[in-house]
């Protein structure tokens, strides 16, 4: 099967033939550059028969560049008009080639559990999936060395955030925990056909030798960032106090864990510092002990 990727003309036709059509609702618009393809293929730096998980390969367009590459594919895919293409036609002979059909957002989650994590993930996703698959796998216990994805490009700045600029936030924090998160490239949006409304950037994630937080102190984090960061308008006090974890220690618990940690809560979550989430994951870990 040789497809014609880079060519509206070809995708028309092929979708056409098969009674299908392009879906706003699952943000479906395909990568008609090669160029840029390959940019991302290059991102992921896979080496033969590593594995390479993609989520939303839409009809193969980067899934051919790395089956090209020797790799062993698994692609998340929710559309059944896209499946029936890529296994029934695109990749039938290709035994490198696994399809997960259905929502990526349980699928994922479950194959990762079920297998671990692979060498590489990646993905160009509409924001919305974009972001909630990524929080899944930061928040699973799995963590591929290299994950590439395309994604609006207000998300990526969202990921990429320093800690001093507007965009910094709980998804920053969850994000660079345990990875390098670097912008790599925009993308035009007539690279891609349909072209869409909102800008695209490529993301590198590159998993660190050592994560920021400490392993036994990872869940209780994801809880104090998560608390802290609520509503940006209030201060880490007040956020904690009408979160998760002071529905579980109560407001005394709270005063207590503050006093611990030595944490100067009056500021926004935006003002502190790593160690001081680290400091009040901790105390709040002894707290439970
Ligand atoms: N990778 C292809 C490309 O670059 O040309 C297609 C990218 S297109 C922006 C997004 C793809 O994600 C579509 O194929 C869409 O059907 C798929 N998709 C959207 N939501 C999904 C979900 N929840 N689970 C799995 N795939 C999803």
């Amino acid at each position: 099967w040789t497809f014609a990727y880079d060519s509206p003309i070809a995708i028309t036709a092929l979708l056409k033939e098969e009674e299908l059509s392009m879906s706003k609702k699952f943000g479906q618009n395909f990568l008609i550059s090669r160029a840029v393809r390959e940019k991302i293929v290059a991102l992921l730096d896979v080496q033969q028969a590593q594995t390479v998980w993609e989520v939303g390969p839409g009809i193969g367009a980067i899934t051919s560049l790395l089956l090209e590459k020797g790799t062993k594919v698994t692609a998340f895919e929710i559309d059944h008009g896209f499946c029936r293409i890529l296994s029934e036609q695109a990749f039938a002979d290709e035994l490198s080639f696994r399809l997960i059909a259905g929502d990526a957002l349980k699928t994922l989650p479950l194959t990762l559990g079920q297998e671990g994590a692979p060498d590489r993930l990646c993905g160009n996703l509409p924001y919305n999936v974009g972001s909630v698959v990524i929080a899944k796998v930061l928040e699973s216990d799995y963590r591929p060395p290299v994950m590439v994805f395309t994604l609006q490009k207000e998300v990526v700045d969202r990921l990429c955030a320093s800690p001093d600029s507007k965009d910094w936030s709980s998804f920053s924090m969850l994000a660079q925990m345990d990875y390098e998160v670097k912008p790599a490239f925009s993308i035009s949006s007539g690279s891609f056909y349909p072209p869409p409304k909102v800008t695209s950037s490529t993301v590198v994630f590159t998993l660190r030798p050592q994560s920021l937080v400490p392993s036994q102190l990872r869940h209780l984090f994801l809880l104090v960032i998560r608390d802290l960061f609520a509503q940006r308008r209030k201060t880490a006090k007040n956020n904690l106090l009408s979160g998760k974890i002071a529905a579980q220690v109560g407001k005394e618990g709270v005063e207590e864990l503050l006093r611990r940690s030595g944490v100067d809560a009056s500021k926004r979550a935006e003002a502190l510092v790593w160690s001081d989430f680290i400091a009040l994951s901790e105390s709040l870990s002894s707290y439970q002990a």
